[in-house]
C-alpha cells in the first residue's frame, strides 16, 4: 500500500494507515492501553467530547532522519502541554513518559508510512487527543476518559514548502477569550476559526491571523501557528508574549537556536498592529507550518508587503534550516531534543 505513496507529492491530508494508538481511563485509573486497528473511534452519542467540547489535543512528527532512523522532535514537551490543557479542562493527565511510549509505539507500529528522509520536508505526523468520553448529559466533566493517537504521513502544511504566503487579519472575530483557553490546546479554540479559514481562502489568502482579544492593537497568533517577525537592522527575532496564544515548542526551540546558533537577539513582546514598518521579515511558526514566511499581512484596507512577495527573507530561510536540519538529523541537536523511535 505505502507504495502508492508519492513522498514527493505529499500535502498537509489524512492517509488512513493500519495502527493507532488507544487507552482509556475510568475510576481514576488507566486501563487497556494499546495498539488497535479500526480508525472509528469507540464514542458514544452522549459524550462530553461531542456534546460540549470536553477535549485537548496535540500535534508533533516523527521524522525520517539522514542516517535513516526515525526519531520524535521534543515528545516529551508536547506531553507536558497536552497536561496543562487536560487540568484546564477538568480531565485526567497521560503520565509524560507513557505518552512519549504511546508516540513511539504508534510510529513503530506504521514504519512503513514514515517519509523517508529528502522528501520535502515530509514526516508523520502524529495526532494525539484527550477526549471526556462515556454517557454523560450534564454539562460537567466526564467520568471516562479516551487517549488516542492517529498518525498520517504528510507533506508542508502550505502549499510549496518555503515560499512566502499572503496572510490576513480577522479584525471582525476574536480567536478565543481574553481570559479563555487560548494558552492550551482545547479543541473548541478552534471551532471558532474555521469559517473565516474558509472565506479568505476562496479570496486566495493563505491564513488568518488574530490580534490579542483584550485590546485588538497587537499580533496574536495564527489558528494553528505562533507569529514570528524579524526587526530591520537588528535582525531581533520578536514574537509575541501574551496569555492568549498557545506556548508553541517550535517557538519555544526557535527562540533558542536563534539565540544560541544564529547569534541574534531575541525578544517575546508586543508586535502592534500599526507598526510593521519596524520589521522587515515576519511568518507562522510551528509544528506543521515549520517556518512560512510573511509575503504580505493584510489588515483592513492595508496590505502590508515583509521581505518580499516572492523571495523568502535572509533570518526566515537560516531559522527554516537550523531548526529542520535538527529534526532530520543534519546537525548536532541540543541535549533532549531528539528522541529514537
Ligand atoms: N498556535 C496554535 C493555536 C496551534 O494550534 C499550534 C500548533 O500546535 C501552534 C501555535 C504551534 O505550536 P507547536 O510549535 O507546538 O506546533
Amino acid at each position: 500500500m505505502t507504495d502508492k505513496l508519492n513522498w514527493d507529492e505529499l500535502d498537509f491530508s489524512y492517509t488512513e494507515v493500519p495502527y493507532r494508538w488507544r487507552a482509556y481511563w475510568k475510576d481514576g485509573e488507566w486501563y487497556k492501553a494499546g495498539l488497535e486497528t479500526d480508525p472509528q473511534l469507540p464514542i458514544r452519542e452522549a459524550a462530553p467530547i461531542v456534546n460540549y467540547g470536553q477535549g485537548v489535543f496535540e500535534g508533533n512528527k516523527a521524522y525520517g532522519t539522514k542516517d535513516g532512523k526515525v526519531v520524535l522532535f521534543r515528545p516529551d514537551e508536547f506531553g507536558e502541554r497536552l497536561n496543562r490543557g487536560a487540568r484546564r479542562m477538568a480531565m485526567p493527565e497521560v503520565p509524560v513518559e507513557e505518552f512519549v511510549r504511546a508516540c513511539k509505539e504508534v510510529v513503530k507500529a506504521n514504519r512503513d508510512y514514515v517519509p523517508p528522509y529528502g522528501h520535502n520536508g515530509a514526516a508523520m505526523f502524529i495526532r494525539p487527543m484527550l477526549l471526556g468520553v462515556g454517557d454523560h448529559i450534564q454539562v460537567s466533566a466526564a467520568e471516562e476518559y479516551l487517549f488516542t493517537i492517529y498518525v498520517s504521513p504528510v507533506g508542508p502544511l502550505y502549499k510549496g514548502g518555503l515560499v512566502p504566503h499572503n496572510y490576513i487579519i480577522d479584525h471582525e472575530h476574536d480567536r478565543v477569550a481574553a481570559d479563555g483557553t487560548g494558552n492550551i490546546k482545547a479543541t473548541a479554540n478552534y471551532a471558532s476559526t474555521l469559517a473565516t479559514a474558509k472565506k479568505i481562502r476562496e479570496s486566495g489568502y493563505d491564513d488568518v491571523l488574530y490580534l490579542d482579544p483584550a485590546t485588538h492593537t497587537k499580533i496574536d497568533e495564527f489558528s494553528s501557528a505562533n507569529f514570528f517577525a524579524i526587526e530591520k537592522d537588528t535582525n531581533k527575532f520578536v514574537t509575541p508574549k501574551s496569555d492568549t496564544v498557545l506556548p508553541s515548542i517550535t517557538k519555544k526551540s526557535l527562540l533558542w537556536l536563534a539565540e544560541n546558533r544564529l547569534g541574534l537577539e531575541v525578544e517575546e513582546g508586543d508586535i502592534k498592529v500599526d507598526e510593521f514598518d519596524k520589521y522587515a521579515e515576519a511568518g507562522a511558526m510551528g509544528n506543521a507550518a515549520i517556518i512560512s514566511p510573511a509575503a504580505s499581512v493584510t489588515y483592513k484596507d492595508d496590505r502590508h508587503v515583509f521581505y518580499s512577495e516572492t523571495e523568502v527573507g535572509p533570518v526566515s530561510k537560516a531559522l527554516y534550516k537550523e531548526l529542520t536540519a535538527i529534526q532530520f538529523g543534519e546537525v548536532e541537536a541540543p541535549e533532549g531534543w531528539i528522541v529514537d523511535v
